[in-house]
């Protein structure tokens, strides 16, 4: 599972790590946030309404989920669980209490924190992405220093300075956690 501040970079190293790194899957998850203009439906994330949300969370669907600025994130629990059955590594792109929740229901799973090489450059990130709005960009960016302090609950972090590296040390966290005996 990886997580860090809106802006760091997850996305980026999310689709990176896909064609180096064999089964693993990535985790679609459901949101009542509007798409991005490069956004599709069940591609980046599966858009619902508010009441279909939380119909899903009314019966059971989500492994977890959370309200992340403003607006409802949630994981589909049926289709990480068929991966996992399949001997898939189940890739999960979430928010800090997202995933304390899935630390306490899956302890046994793998949780690297993407951290920014600087306060400014996660500003200039999330400005130059150009993808929300000023309320929105502050609202992430206000969020990110409480986001930082849950650091310390990870297993592994990984500053996303150099975005090659960066891929290149979750793709080998993810090696040595398979490679590990306990
Ligand atoms: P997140 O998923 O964490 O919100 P994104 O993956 O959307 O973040 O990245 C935010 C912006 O930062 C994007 O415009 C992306 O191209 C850019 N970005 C990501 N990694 C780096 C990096 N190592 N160096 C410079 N820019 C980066
Ligand atoms: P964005 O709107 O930039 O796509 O995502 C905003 C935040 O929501 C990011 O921190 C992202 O990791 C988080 N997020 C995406 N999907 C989920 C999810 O299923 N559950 C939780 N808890 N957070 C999610």
């Amino acid at each position: 599972m990886i997580s860090g501040p809106s802006g760091v970079g997850k996305g980026t190293i999310r689709n990176a790590l896909l064609p180096r790194v064999d089964n693993l899957q990535v985790s679609i998850s459901a949101t009542t946030r509007k798409p991005r203009s490069n956004e599709v439906n069940a591609r980046e994330y599966f858009f619902v309404s508010e009441d279909e949300f939380r119909e899903l969370i009314a019966e059971d669907k989500l492994i977890e989920w959370a309200c992340v600025y403003s607006n409802l994130y949630g994981t589909p629990r049926d289709f990480v669980m068929k991966s996992l059955e399949k001997g898939l590594d189940v890739l999960l792109e979430i928010d800090i209490q997202g995933a304390m929740q899935v630390k306490e229901k899956m302890p046994e799973g793998v949780f690297i924190f993407i951290a920014p090489p600087s306060i400014d450059e996660l500003i200039e990130r999330l400005c130059n992405r150009g993808q929300d709005s000023q309320e929105s960009i502050e609202a992430r960016f206000a969020a990110s220093q409480k986001e930082m302090s849950y650091m310390k609950e990870y297993d592994y972090v990984v500053v996303n300075d150099n975005l090659a590296d960066a891929v290149k040390k979750t793709e080998s966290i993810i090696i040595a956690e398979r490679c590990k005996i306990n």
